[in-house]
């Protein structure tokens, strides 16, 4: 849409009221650089998103006056200079960020919680909050307002009444009703994606987990399962979902468990009594991708879809990040390969940020990693962490080409290649337009 002024920056107060400057114009940031966020990738702040503050920063704006960017550390109200505060976005899902909020990080003085931060104005035209942000998929499930609690409490009470001795139901309830997790939510209102936790460990130690936290980064948000389930606890739970939700995924590791490639023998177990039983619906199998033969047996039995997490195609700036133990990043690109060969659907979870996910060498390998492995689905996922920490960490200095830039490449590179947020039934794999891709052994 063509635009005739830039949004105004947005700013907080010190009790966090939110205002729109009256001269000053939003800037953004990718990587460490303050930059003008383009017409192209401003949109209308998605509803079911949250707009909240990141205490004692100061944003940074464009002065069009002085034709420089701006720390703005006080706004006059009335007779009184006020002390201000930066603002950021947290999206509902389905849109990927393409500005991190721009705001003087040398002066944050807090490790910010793992939310993912984008860039918000407000538009003095249209009259609503825009952010830098592009709408990767268009599913509607997974939005809050499907979710409504005081349907579900019944449903959980039946549901643990049903299998009172089903430990992973226990977990599945509690991550519904005290996590508040959408997936374990869907278990019970039985329909679309539910979520099958199955591990307490991982061999890799990221430095964002949302389910533990070694590092020295933030606490994580969710406790861990603390047990496998056996083959058939899963089984009597995600069977009559796949038999009759709406639109039925079972999915292993689904967030916030340790990773379910350390469970492989059970899953394996599982998924093949959950395919001899029925041909309704689809399994699918998110997980690190650490062990290419684990990958072999998940296929063999019956596994529909894999998708593997990665920040970056790049081994030292996956390194980073997940930290891997007794891994490398070579084994992530043979499971994905593996999959591929044997008919699956495959997708990357691939954790981005302005900065690090555009920057010309990430784009330069992603483009050789998608024509080694024939990927079928890139998630762009925002990655959840304190953007200056996530910088610092990868070394990053200074500004990619534009996340826009990057999904215009990849898409000119690779039509075939589909852009998406959220996990799809096998009746979606390949929409109308998008072809299944080659094998790798061709
Ligand atoms: S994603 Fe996390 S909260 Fe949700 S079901 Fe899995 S382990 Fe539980
Ligand atoms: S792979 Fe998943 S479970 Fe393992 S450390 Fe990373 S985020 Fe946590």
């Amino acid at each position: 849409m063509k635009r005739k002024s830039l949004p105004k920056l947005l700013y907080a107060d010190s009790k966090g009221n939110i205002f729109d400057h009256p001269r000053l114009d939003m800037a953004g940031m990718n990587g460490t650089e303050a930059v003008l966020p383009e017409g192209v990738e401003l949109i209308p702040l998605p509803s079911d998103s949250r707009l909240f503050t990141i205490p004692d920063t100061p944003p940074v704006a464009w002065d069009a006056k002085l034709r420089k960017f701006v720390t703005v550390d006080t706004v006059r109200e009335g007779r009184k200079e006020i002390k201000v505060q930066a603002v950021s976005a947290f999206m509902a899902p389905g849109y990927v960020r393409t500005l991190l909020p721009a705001c003087d990080y040398t002066r944050k003085k807090v490790h910010l919680p793992l939310w993912s931060y984008t860039a918000v104005g407000w538009d003095e035209e249209q009259e609503c909050f825009v952010v830098a942000a592009s709408r990767v998929d268009a599913n509607e499930n997974w939005l809050p307002r499907n979710y409504d609690d005081r349907k579900l409490d019944p449903l959980v009470r039946q549901r643990v009444k049903e299998f009172p001795d089903n430990r992973l139901l226990v977990q599945l309830a509690r991550c519904a009703v005290d996590y508040h997790c959408f997936a374990a939510k869907n278990l019970f209102f039985r329909r679309w994606e539910a979520p099958i936790p199955t591990s307490p460990s991982c061999n890799s130690r990221c430095l964002g987990c949302i389910s533990l936290q070694p590092s020295d980064c933030c606490p994580s948000n969710q406790e861990r399962i603390g047990f496998v389930p056996t083959p058939q606890e899963i089984v009597e739970l995600m069977l009559p979902h796949l038999l009759e939700a709406p639109e039925p995924i079972v999915s292993y590791g689904q967030g916030c468990e340790g990773d379910p490639i350390m469970q492989a023998d059970t899953i394996a177990e599982a998924t093949r009594r959950l395919k001899s039983a029925t041909s309704r619906g689809t399994v699918n199998f998110n997980s690190n991708g650490s062990f290419p033969d684990r990958i072999r047996m998940l296929c063999d039995a019956g596994m529909d879809s894999f998708r593997f997490s990665m920040n970056s195609v790049r081994e030292e700036i996956y390194n980073s990040y997940y930290r891997p133990v007794n891994y490398s990043f070579s084994a992530v690109e043979e499971s994905l390969k593996m999959a591929k060969d044997a008919g699956c659907f495959t997708m990357i979870n691939y954790l981005v940020s302005p900065g690090v996910s555009d920057h010309p060498d990430e784009v330069t390998e992603l483009l050789k990693f998608i024509e080694r492995t024939g990927v079928d689905m890139i998630q762009m996922r925002n990655l959840s962490i304190d953007p200056d920490f996530y910088n610092k960490r990868m070394g990053i200095k200074g500004k990619g080409i534009g996340m826009y830039r990057l999904l215009e490449t990849i898409k000119r590179e690779f039509p075939r290649v589909q852009f998406g947020y959220f996990n799809r039934t096998r009746e979606k794999f390949y929409p109308e337009g998008y072809e299944r891709g080659w094998p790798i052994s061709r």
